[in-house]
């Protein structure tokens, strides 16, 4: 899952951006409302966190601007402005949630859980497959009592594959997804961290549900 912080106060963009890559997401940042319009025009987030009061241009504008574009971003706004007017303007504009500064990281975790979930499954944040349970907000994957070590790539990896499961995955939405966009990955690299992940799945279930499809990309079954 990959999230844009808008922010121009860097102390809190970076501390938001270091929680958050914690938390196993990819995350680019922007510090204005001009950079944030390109960057949501351009690459394909799966959330962002949007500040009101910017320079170049205001939050609620980039808001309106790429919303019809983009109708399945999830958007949370983040402002010191904490006035009812600028809430319900930002809801009406299309954000998807909104959150008062000064706020707590938890609760910003809280949200973006709920909204990229909503998208897809069910509340608890445990999905099963087989044998293998997998807890989308401890980050781990268990069987029985034990737990299977994957590197964050791999969960993230395994997590995106599950919420898109019977379709065919590309290599590029994988990178666009997972990986950040300062970070140059090939299709290579990319099967590498593939090939661990079904390797250990397999260990584990005793076959590998992940297929190959050539010059398409991946698909669990
Ligand atoms: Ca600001």
């Amino acid at each position: 899952m990959k999230i844009l912080v808008v922010e121009d106060e860097i102390d809190l963009q970076e501390s938001i951006a270091d929680g958050l890559k914690i938390d196993g997401y990819a995350v680019d940042i922007c510090d204005n409302g001009e950079d944030a319009y390109e960057l949501l025009f351009v690459e394909n987030y799966d959330l962002v966190i949007l500040d009101l009061n910017l320079p170049k241009m205001d939050g609620l504008e980039v808001l309106s601007k790429i919303r019809n574009e983009k109708p399945e971003l999830k958007i949370i706004i983040l402002s010191a402005r904490s006035s009812v007017d600028d809430k319900v303007k930002g809801l009406d504009i299309g954000a998807n949630d909104y959150l008062s500064k000064p706020f707590d990281f938890a609760e910003l975790e809280a949200r973006i859980r709920s909204l990229l979930r909503r998208k897809f499954t069910q509340e608890s944040g445990i999905l099963i497959y087989d044998k293998m349970k997998v807890n989308l907000l401890k980050r781990i994957v268990t069987i029985g009592e034990d737990e299977i070590v994957l590197t964050k790539k791999e969960f993230s990896l395994l997590e995106y594959f599950l919420l898109n499961k019977d379709r065919v995955v590309s290599s590029e939405e994988l990178i666009e997804h997972i990986w950040d966009s300062n970070v140059d990955i090939f299709s290579g690299a990319i099967r590498v961290h593939i090939s661990c992940l079904r390797k250990k799945i397999k260990t584990i279930l005793g076959y590998d549900p992940i297929e190959t499809k050539i010059g398409e990309g991946y698909i669990l079954v």
